[in-house]
């Protein structure tokens, strides 16, 4: 069994930057325009080594593609509330077939597609992040800078006493998604390291064609 954690944990930078691994994509399952099985052909055409494949609130395109879990880490991006932020968290490497994490899925499409429905979502953040460990996975605040916090420190070190294990580091500015910018890359990146967090980074791809 691939020990996920390792290996999102050997990533560097440059895997990121050269385009070689891109942990942080949506498809049809969700809000994305590309079908599962379309992007992944694309992405080995392109040369990437690995992709994640992140849907909001569900694991469905995983279950029915599992021929393809060599390629595609199995992942969910997650809706969640944390002390009045709204904020997105990752969960790779779980075990897809888990129990622990079934409460936590959407029980139906509109759950994985419409922001205002997610925006609503009744997910306990600390259950969420234990019941991802017990299912073998890592959890990852997705792009904090689109977090409203005002003390994004505090904010990171709370979750870490949760039990966060990474952070993104390397994504797209939200106003400009075709491009891999690094920041704001000073503050989190030194945050990463002062919490000792695993730095993860993809596109949020949502497109059609993967490129
Ligand atoms: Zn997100
Ligand atoms: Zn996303």
């Amino acid at each position: 069994m691939t020990n996920y954690k390792e290996l999102i944990k050997n990533y560097t930078t440059d895997d990121y930057k050269n385009g070689l691994v891109n942990l942080h994509i949506h498809t049809t399952y969700s809000d994305g325009h590309g079908e599962y099985r379309k992007i992944v052909r694309q992405a080995k055409e392109i040369g990437y080594k690995r992709i994640a494949i992140t849907d909001h609130n569900t694991v469905q395109g995983h279950l029915e593609n599992t021929d393809l879990l060599d390629y595609v880490i199995p992942a969910v991006e997650f809706d969640v509330w944390f002390k009045y932020i709204f904020l997105h968290l990752l969960a790779y490497g779980i075990d897809i077939n888990a129990e622990c994490m079934q409460e936590f899925y959407s029980k139906d499409k509109q759950g994985t597609e419409k922001d205002i429905i997610r925006f609503f979502s009744k997910r306990n953040i600390k259950k969420l992040i234990n019941a991802i460990h017990q299912a073998g996975g890592i959890a990852v605040l997705a792009h904090p800078a689109c977090c409203w916090a005002i003390n994004m420190e505090k904010f990171v070190q709370d979750l870490k006493e949760l039990g966060l294990d990474g952070i993104e580091i390397y994504y797209p500015y939200p106003r400009w998604r075709k491009y891999l910018k690094f920041a704001p890359i000073d503050e989190i990146n030194k945050i990463a390291e002062k919490y000792n967090l695993i730095k993860t980074g993809g596109t949020d791809f949502h497109g059609r064609d993967f490129s």
